[in-house]
């Protein structure tokens, strides 16, 4: 060991002479380098063995106390730890006794993001294992009050900046990046973070917190995710005005300059990673994220979980739902509040099922959708004047300016908020839908909790139990005559893990919306027959990781029968490939 440590850092010493000296020709090639390279710059990079203190600095390798005694002579680690040697299990019991003395979440989430960076594997075993009481700690919603807080709470940078400073260099910016294999990008520009705003380069805890969740609910390496914020500037007047604000004091850049900079990432991305690279935009404005996605969905592998991933956890709930409410997915109407990236995107997956189902034209199926958005029901006389996500939504019909009235005229089997406004859902809403249906769908998707359209206790109450509900943020079970009721909470995290995986065991090179549609049905195929014997249309969160496997293989099955997948020969059977292929956070043992 001592004799690689040497020779390695013999290597670092040849590396860190002055390129300039060989340069011309003029100075011997002693060392042997190749002349061919001799003008051109190099990255002076290394590749050591750690040990000692330096391995117990390194969070990906470090174990701490479960350092073997053997590992402790073989890595010079004697004396530099006290003498017990603990489990991985002690560690994880150790670590989550002091988590939960935490009163406030931002100082669990605080205590997490200190053991990332101090023990990877140790994070990740406590979220996988404590996946349920974690997830919103290391998630949202404590994730916003990180991201408003986010100048102040750290210490150590995490992930990739790259501000309108970095124009014209952003591929060399990559290249300051530690590692060079990466399967994963979550890219923010921070203009809506959550329901919180603009939170400009704060919006950081975003991409990181999503790729923490790739690693622990879909089993994408840690090495392999790298999180990005673009820095255009921000809106935000008390972040412009605060003295300690991390990111670049201006207002938004927009039209040209905005575009310019994004299509340089895209390229830099691709050039440097590769086609197989997965770019996934997260709290994008509303303008930007559809631009995007319809920009560079032919050219690079993208995918925006607000519109898609979305729309594809909630179309899971719906065909899930099937089975209690009975009929196809054709059978059904739809009515939904709020017409934006959340609303449109999951009206359109709904309407290519029921298309694919039913063979019918998806021009078709959409009139068996309807959205309603802030100034009323969207119809074919608003249509010049809607924005063009919302153009597929205007069907023909009278103008109808509130949502009761609108579920009176429509007469929806199936009720979806998405509009972000809280308490919308009234009680005449929640009874005209109990009165036109023996059993409603209500699913009121929108976050944080206050936010939700209606509370799982009204939609159960206002429907004399005879709702079916879900929501976006969870609810406790609500006691009705007698009779509990458990709703399902349509996340995110059900999806985005597994699609993303089976894009990476693929090797896929394009996200096609076959592929949500296979993501859903596994999703779906994930609901046991005890689960909706409790009226649940979502299995249990704690079996994440083979609900992710199950999604995986369907998503990647899909990209093989497009012809999208790269990695060849086809895995015959995908789910154990999946498995095979998620990380692990249990230690490994070192020579
Ligand atoms: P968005 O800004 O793109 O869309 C909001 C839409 O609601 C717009 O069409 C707007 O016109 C409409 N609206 C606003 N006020 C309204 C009102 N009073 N009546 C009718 N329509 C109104 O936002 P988005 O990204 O689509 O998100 C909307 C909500 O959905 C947010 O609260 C978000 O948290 C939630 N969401 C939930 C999930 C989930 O449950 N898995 C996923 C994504 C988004």
């Amino acid at each position: 060991m001592e004799s690689t440590m040497k020779d390695l850092r013999g290597g670092a010493t040849v590396l860190d002479m002055d390129p300039k000296s060989t340069v011309g020709g003029g100075v011997e090639d002693v060392y042997g380098e190749d002349c061919a390279t001799e003008d051109q710059l190099v990255t002076p990079w290394t590749v050591s063995v750690a040990s000692g203190y330096s391995l117990l600095r390194d969070p990906r390798h470090n174990k701490g106390l479960a350092f073997t005694e053997k590992e402790r002579d073989a890595h010079y680690l004697r004396g530099l730890l006290p003498p017990v040697v603990a489990t991985q299990q002690l560690q994880e019991k150790k670590l989550m006794h002091s988590i939960r003395k935490y009163q406030l979440p931002i100082q669990k989430y605080m205590a997490m993001m200190e053991l990332e960076e101090r023990n990877e594997r140790l994070f990740y075993k406590l979220l996988i294992d404590n996946v349920e009481e974690l997830l919103p700690i290391v998630y949202t919603p404590t994730v916003g009050e990180a991201c408003q807080k986010y100048g102040s709470i750290f210490k150590r940078p995490q992930g990739l900046y790259i501000s309108l400073k970095e124009k014209g260099k952003i591929l060399d910016v990559l290249k300051n990046w530690p590692e060079r294999s990466i399967q994963v990008i979550v890219v923010t520009d921070g203009e809506r973070i959550l329901g919180l705003g603009d939170l400009g380069c704060q919006g950081m805890g975003i991409p990181v917190g999503k790729l923490a969740l790739y690693t622990a609910l879909g089993g994408v390496r840690p090495s392999a995710c790298l999180p990005i914020t673009i820095d255009v500037g921000t809106n935000n007047e008390k972040l412009l005005k605060d003295e300690f604000y991390i990111g670049l004091r201006q207002r938004r850049a927009t039209g040209q300059e905005y575009a310019e900079l994004l299509h340089e990432f895209m390229t830099a991305v691709k050039q440097n990673y590769g086609e197989k690279v997965l770019i996934q935009f997260e709290d994008f404005a509303n303008h930007n994220a559809f631009e995007l996605l319809a920009k560079y969905g032919t050219t690079h592998l993208v995918f925006n979980d607000d519109i898609q991933g979305t729309a594809s956890v909630v179309l899971a709930g719906v065909i899930a739902a099937l089975k209690l409410l009975g009929g196809s997915l054709a059978d059904h109407t739809f009515l939904f509040l709020g017409a934006g990236e959340a609303g449109t995107g999951i009206a359109e997956l709904i309407a290519l099922e029921m298309s694919k189902r039913s063979n019918a034209p998806v021009e078709e199926t959409r009139k068996k959708i309807w959205l309603v958005d802030s100034k009323g029901l969207i119809v074919s006389s608003r249509k010049d004047s809607l924005q063009h996500f919302k153009q597929p939504w205007a069907h023909e019909h009278e103008p109808v300016n509130n949502l009761l009235d609108a579920v009176k005229a429509i007469k929806p089997t199936v009720l979806i908020g998405s509009s972000g406004v809280g308490r919308t859902f009234t009680k005449e809403v929640v009874e005209a839908m109990a009165s036109l249906n023996e059993k409603p769908l209500i699913l009121a998707l929108s976050n944080p909790t206050s936010q939700s359209e209606c509370t799982a206790e009204e939609a159960y109450t206002w429907t004399k139990g005879k709702a079916i509900f879900a929501s976006g943020s969870p609810f406790d079970p609500v006691e009705y005559e007698g009779k509990v009721y458990v709703s399902g909470q349509a996340n995110n995290a059900y999806i985005f893990p597994g699609f993303g995986l089976g894009l990476v065991i693929s090797g896929a090179i394009r996200v096609h919306d076959d592929m949500l549609l296979a993501a859903s049905e596994a999703l779906a195929g994930q609901v046991s027959e005890e689960n909706y014997a409790n009226g649940l249309t979502y299995p249990p969160f704690s079996n994440i990781r083979k609900i992710s496997a199950h999604i995986a293989a369907n998503v990647a099955a899909k990209a093989y029968e497009l012809g999208l997948a790269t990695r060849l020969p086809r895995p015959e059977n995908l789910v154990k490939y999946a498995e095979s292929c998620m990380y692990s956070p249990v230690y490994r043992s070192y020579r």
